[in-house]
């Protein structure tokens, strides 16, 4: 089976994404793949312009179900959810596992809970909210990642995501280091102890291309660094290009799969 033929991280008109979910189907069947999964972000209890909302979770089930069985002799179609882990904030993973029979969950953190009242630290959108973050938010950027990091631990523990979607994002505006130093020992030790809790869980990691071939950044998240820890850890990996329009399922593949070819590795899918 081609390893470059399966994608578990697209967003569709049902979030944030850009075309209908049979937009994907289709455009995956002509790519040549095998699998295709749906991770529609989950709604989350405050208003935003990204996420599905409460109402529409049933739509947004029933029509990949549709799919699925639509188009099952072509291609395998999973029913997925991008959960957004925040303390106290979000919905359990579990409940949206039983409601809607999910397939996978990926487990990611946009929002950080801040030391300033519990504000939110919305790390995915315009560098002022980043920046605000890093020197508002929190008493130093240290603390700030170490605040996303802890969120991230957290959640692995207690919600028990297949896949940790884009585990490095605090680092989305750092580039050349702008806000901490990324080959500091502190941060070193935070994403080694991270991939410890990734271990023992057995999560899997997710190569997300969606920065690299959107210009925004010159590595993955994670860094290739992290990925060659990943191999010697001997972590799952899985490689996802977070789509939010068709034409972007298989952004940044060919050079992934390539650059994994050299480090010896093969992907190992548990979906
Ligand atoms: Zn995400
Ligand atoms: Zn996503």
């Amino acid at each position: 089976m081609n390893k470059l033929n399966k994608n578990y991280h697209t967003h569709s008109i049902f979030c944030d994404g850009k075309g209908l979910p049979e937009e994907y189907v289709n455009k995956a069947i002509e790519l040549g793949f095998t699998s295709l999964g749906f991770s529609s972000h989950a709604p989350v209890p405050f208003k935003n312009d990204w996420s599905l909302v409460e109402e529409k979770v049933m739509d947004y089930k029933n029509e990949i179900i549709r799919l699925k069985n639509k188009y099952k002799d072509k291609i395998e179609i999973k029913l997925g959810l991008e959960i957004d882990y925040i303390p106290d904030v979000t919905t359990s993973f579990e409940n949206r596992r039983n409601d809607l029979e999910l397939d996978y969950v990926i487990g990611s953190v946009h929002l950080v809970k801040s030391e300033n009242n519990g504000e939110l630290w919305f790390i995915d959108g315009p560098e002022e909210g980043y920046k605000k973050g890093m020197e508002n938010l929190f008493s130093s950027p240290q603390k700030a990642v170490e605040a996303y990091f802890n969120q991230i631990n957290e959640m692995i523990i207690k919600e028990r995501p297949n896949i940790v979607g884009h585990f490095d994002k605090v680092r989305m505006y750092n580039h050349d280091s702008l806000y901490f130093q990324e080959n500091s020992d502190w941060y070193r030790d935070l994403i080694n102890n991270t991939l410890n809790v990734f271990k023992q869980h057995n999560t899997i990691v997710e190569i997300n291309t969606r920065g690299i071939y959107r210009k925004k950044l010159k590595d993955f998240f994670p860094q290739t660094w992290i990925i060659k820890e990943c191999i010697k850890k001997e972590i799952n990996l899985i490689v996802n290009s977070d789509a939010h329009s068709p034409n972007e399922l298989n952004g940044y593949f060919d050079e992934t799969y390539n650059m994994l070819k050299e480090f010896g590795i093969d992907i190992n899918y548990k979906l």
